[in-house]
């Protein structure tokens, strides 16, 4: 039989990507992917409608989430995987995300004209289809009105930690984000753990505690893991008992070279990966839809 593959961890424009969601499973059904996860930052809005798009499909779409968390090493990304369809509670803890991300969102515009940059709020939410706005957005905008030739150069002057216009978020602390996820059932991992810059160790010492909240995985497969970094994440999840996800954290045209199910293109993240989150639910008495 032919390996199968799955992609867990997507962005549509619901969030910071370019492709609607049902445009997505559409995406993800054409190249034969047997699974894919939606999980937008902070907002639930994309899921039923890549959901239905999958039922016409014939493909399994995961409703899934990613949150920021606060940690002294900057921002640690959360993915919940199985989301239930009512999730009231998080529903209102995502809302008054959203309501920062739009403080923090005028802040930096604001802090942009100081600078001598001229553009309007107006001009970041034409690039927002869905309510979950962020820097991505206006750094299409700082694009289109001239300022910078690229969203990366708006990222490395502007809006990246550090850059003339950063603004921090306030964000949950990490046992928050997965215990808020986690207390409604949902799978939690950490999403591409090698990307946070805490010295050797520091991950050693807070899987324990989140784990304790209600962690199950750890992000090994990532378009911006290398294969050692794949390693010492299946090592981490090995000695706290985690299990493994993965996936491309694909934008769509925001981040052009990271493709659907494929990354950079060295990236598989085989079916049996999702089985593995699948049993460790099953074993925890949890429901896949
Ligand atoms: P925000 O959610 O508003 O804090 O923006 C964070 C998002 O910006 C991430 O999810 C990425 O999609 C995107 N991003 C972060 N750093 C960069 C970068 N250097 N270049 C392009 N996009 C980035
Ligand atoms: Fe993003
Ligand atoms: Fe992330
Ligand atoms: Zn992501």
């Amino acid at each position: 039989m032919q390996p199968q593959f799955v992609d867990l961890h997507t962005h549509t424009t619901a969030s910071d990507g370019t492709d609607a969601p049902a445009e997505l499973a559409r995406k993800a059904a054409r190249l034969g992917l047997a699974a894919v996860a939606i999980t937008d930052h902070d907002t639930l809005s994309g899921l039923d409608e890549a959901v239905q798009a999958g039922r016409e499909l014939n493909l399994e779409v995961i409703r899934g989430c990613e949150l920021g968390a606060a940690t002294p090493y900057g921002e640690m990304h959360l993915l919940g995987l199985w989301i239930p369809a009512r999730a009231p509670a998080l529903e209102a803890r995502l809302e008054a995300l959203r309501a920062q991300r739009t403080a923090r969102n005028r802040h930096i515009v604001e802090k942009l004209n100081r600078l001598g940059f001229p553009l309007s709020y107006d001009d970041v939410l034409r690039f927002a289809r869905g309510e979950s706005a962020g820097r991505p957005h206006i750094a299409a905008a700082l694009v289109e009105r001239g300022h910078v030739a690229s969203r990366e150069e708006a990222f490395a002057r502007f809006l990246g930690a550090g850059g003339a216009a950063y603004v921090p978020r306030e964000l949950p602390t990490p046992e928050e984000g997965v215990a808020l996820m986690a207390g409604l059932g949902a799978t939690v991992c950490v999403a591409h753990p090698m990307l946070l810059r805490c010295p050797a160790g520091w991950l050693d010492e807070i899987l324990p505690r989140l784990r304790a909240c209600g962690l199950d995985g750890l992000e090994a497969y990532h378009s911006e893991q290398s294969a050692a970094q794949e390693r010492l994440c299946v090592e981490l999840a090995r000695r706290h008992g985690l299990g493994l996800s993965g996936g491309s954290d694909y934008h769509g045209l925001a981040k052009p070279r990271v493709r659907l199910g494929r990354g950079h293109g060295g990236l598989r993240v085989t079916l049996n990966v999702l089985e593995g989150l699948k049993r460790r639910r099953a074993a925890a008495g949890l429901p896949l839809a």
